[in-house]
């Protein structure tokens, strides 16, 4: 097995914030691995600056792999070999294992979501589309530019949270919505007031992680008691194995792919949720088609998916998923196995250092 991995930059449409800050270019960092018969599977590393993960240390990772531990034909393999490397890397971990499944179901001609038995509804799965944090105006014309999507998530967690909304409000008035704190309310009395406060629009579905991940558990347990809206962790659900905290203290979780360290271990982390009750999302980070596909493929395990992140930036340079109107499909993409993405643009050397991506 051959080894390569080269730098995406991604351009934003509009500078994206949330409650820890801003930003408008994203690095990712693709990797192919090409077996000696010439298929190839593709994967990508969306690293999170939250977790301490960065272009470099996604690179670092790569470079300790030896690739003739790696097959096709071995996935599960694999990986225990990847997660003998280190505990953490997790985005990169997570480029590996698209790219392995991605090739194991080009080998069985079938799409990764038949590999796993998940199967798919066209047509059937919807998107939210992600409104950042900015000024009233920017907001009223970033919602009006998403009019095509029938959901949106808004982030909030600063001191202008009520601003933020009656921008969305004013020029969407009834549209289903979903919140993002982002780990932004810092007491449990505060987010108990915003979570009243957002009940009582009456389109609100959930609430993302309204405290931080380092709240105890009891203020948790305060609040999930009170709330009126289901509580979702995100940057508290890492994997299956954070499962116990997160089914004690919240209502649902919000499954990524670069936390877990991949679609397989995305598998464990939703269906280990739903065996818990817990209501299940699947989300993403600023991403290209391949990240966002590779999610796309877990959507028949989730209650409510927000993989709208290549929609975000103006130069995916992969196709795969499509989002018309926030409803998923498969039917356009060239490649009918395995990931099911090809390229559409040439590579652009990502020129300098960029800001990297957080939790979205
Ligand atoms: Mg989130």
């Amino acid at each position: 097995m051959k080894l390569k991995f080269w730098r995406e930059q991604l351009q934003l449409a509009n500078t994206w914030t949330i409650a820890r800050g801003s930003t408008n270019l994203f690095q990712v960092i693709m990797v192919q691995l090409a077996a000696p018969d010439g298929v190839t599977g593709i994967g990508e590393a969306s690293p999170i600056r939250r977790y301490h993960e960065s272009p470099d240390t996604v690179e670092a990772f790569f470079q300790r792999v030896d690739p003739s531990q790696l097959s096709f034909s071995d996935v599960a393999a694999s990986m225990a070999y990847l997660n003998s490397l280190s505990s953490g890397d997790m985005s990169a971990k997570c480029a590996l294992n698209i790219a392995l499944l991605d090739g194991a179901g080009k080998i069985a001609r079938k799409p990764i979501y038949d590999l796993l038995g998940l199967g798919f509804r066209d047509q059937h799965h919807i998107t939210s589309f992600s409104i950042g944090i900015d000024t009233p105006a920017v907001i009223q014309k970033k919602v009006l530019a998403a009019e095509q999507y029938p959901v949106l998530k808004l982030k909030v967690g600063v001191p202008g949270d009520r601003e933020i909304l009656a921008a969305l409000r004013a020029v969407a008035p009834k549209k289903a919505i979903r919140v993002d704190a982002n780990e932004g309310w810092k007491t449990k009395e505060e987010a108990l007031s915003r979570l009243e406060w957002l009940a009582s629009d009456g389109h609100v579905q959930f609430v993302e992680q309204p405290m931080p991940q380092t709240t105890p558990v009891a203020d948790l347990l305060w609040l999930k008691e009170r709330s009126p809206l289901p509580l979702f962790a995100d940057e508290s659900y890492h994997t299956a194995a954070d499962i116990a905290h997160c089914a004690e203290c919240y209502h649902g979780v919000n499954v990524k792919l670069v936390k877990t360290g991949g679609v397989s271990a995305g598998f464990a982390a939703l269906k280990t949720a739903r065996q818990s009750g817990l209501k299940t999302m699947i989300g993403c980070m600023i991403e290209t088609s391949v990240l966002i596909s590779a999610a796309a493929h877990l959507a028949e395990l989730c209650d409510f998916l927000d993989i709208d992140g290549n929609l975000l930036t103006t130069n995916d340079p992969y196709a795969g998923v499509t989002a018309g109107g926030g409803i998923l499909s498969f039917r356009s993409a060239a490649e009918p196995f395995g990931l099911r993405t090809n390229r559409v643009t040439a590579p652009v050397a990502a020129a300098t250092a960029a800001p990297q991506t957080d939790n979205i």
